[in-house]
């Protein structure tokens, strides 16, 4: 049923406010699902329990609704849907994580932090790239089922298959190719059996069928680690388009000192939903004239992939006081 619909998603972490970096990312999600008939997801992707919590996912859900992005699909509370929260599927990860073991693609490894350490001191000294080349990669049958058998914690590593290269076309980058050789065995599971972001997301929009995957440029290098998971698994690989930054005014990285950054002080601050919405869109995109004033109908309408900047976007508050008075 799926078929050529289109699935899109928005990812935060909850591990703090809904800034305008990710309200960007989450809109021009949700204008590609609504210009394309196709459903926008929600995924909460707390399996990093020290920093997640459940306060920022439930500002970021308010966040969200204010701004009028809302979400098409996600388990049922009350009636609605929520998000989807990649805490409640660790199954879903142990069970994809144990296909990959049994097929060879991963394997344990129950390297203490010692021993981690001093393997990466020997590579720096034999100038090698600090990755995992450790011995758990060769163990045999009976020497896992020995460390197991003693209750020593382990991890669960990918297997990363040598000299191998690994193309994306994407939507704004172009084509961008990694050599497999520039990565170490990384890790999938914890030893808590928490997954690590690269593995669960890579699993979540496959299970999820997603088609696009329209995120901030930071997570372009994490790609690669996501496509061997999709190759390995045999799943199909979703389109990419990693969005350019968004700066301050003077083109340094945008931050505290910059002032108000998230949603949530605009909010109180305020601002009108629409022409916050205005504002995020234009920041790296435009519809090819001098337009600036939009309704989020017309976005709805006007937004295209095609049209999304390759270069950073700026982050100019004076612009959103404008739109504020014209919406
Ligand atoms: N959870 C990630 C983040 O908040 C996003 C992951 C993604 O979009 O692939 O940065």
């Amino acid at each position: 049923a799926k078929g050529s619909q289109v699935r899109v998603r928005f990812a935060p972490s909850p591990t703090g406010n809904l800034h305008v970096g990710g309200a960007r990312t989450a809109l021009f999600n949700w204008l590609y699902a609504r210009k394309m008939g196709g459903k926008f997801i929600l995924r909460v992707e707390d399996t990093d329990t020290a920093r997640s919590t459940r306060a920022s996912e439930e500002a970021m859900v308010r966040d969200l609704k204010w701004l009028g992005l809302d979400w098409d699909e996600g388990p049922d509370v009350g009636g609605a849907h929520g998000p989807y929260r990649q805490s409640e599927r660790t199954a879903i990860y142990k069970e994809m994580a144990d296909k990959l073991v049994a097929e060879g693609k991963a394997y344990p490894c129950f390297c203490t932090d010692e021993e981690l350490e001093a393997m990466k001191k020997d590579a720096e000294e034999k100038k090698l790239p600090p990755i995992y080349r450790g011995k758990w990669a060769r163990a045999t049958a009976a020497e896992v089922e020995a460390a197991k058998a003693q209750g020593l914690p382990y991890c669960y590593r990918f297997r990363v298959p040598s000299n191998q290269e690994v193309k994306i076309h994407d939507l704004i980058r172009g084509e961008v190719s990694w050599n497999t050789d520039t990565l170490g065995d990384f890790v999938l599971l914890r030893s808590n059996g928490m997954p690590v972001y690269n593995f669960c997301v890579a699993v979540d929009d496959a299970l999820m069928g997603i088609t696009h995957v329209l995120r901030a440029e930071e997570h372009l290098p994490n790609t690669l680690r996501q496509m061997l998971i999709y190759q390995a698994l045999g799943f199909p690989v979703p389109t990419f388009g990693h969005v350019s930054l968004i700066l301050a005014p003077d083109k340094s990285k945008l931050s505290k000192r910059h002032g108000a950054t998230s949603v949530g002080e605009f909010r109180t601050q305020g601002y009108l939903a629409p022409a916050m919405i205005n504002f995020l869109s234009l920041l790296g995109w435009n519809d090819g004239t001098e337009q600036e004033i939009f309704s989020v109908e017309e976005l709805t309408t006007k937004f295209s992939l095609d049209r999304i900047t390759k270069s950073a976007a700026v982050f100019d508050k004076v612009k959103l006081g404008w739109m504020n008075g014209q919406h």
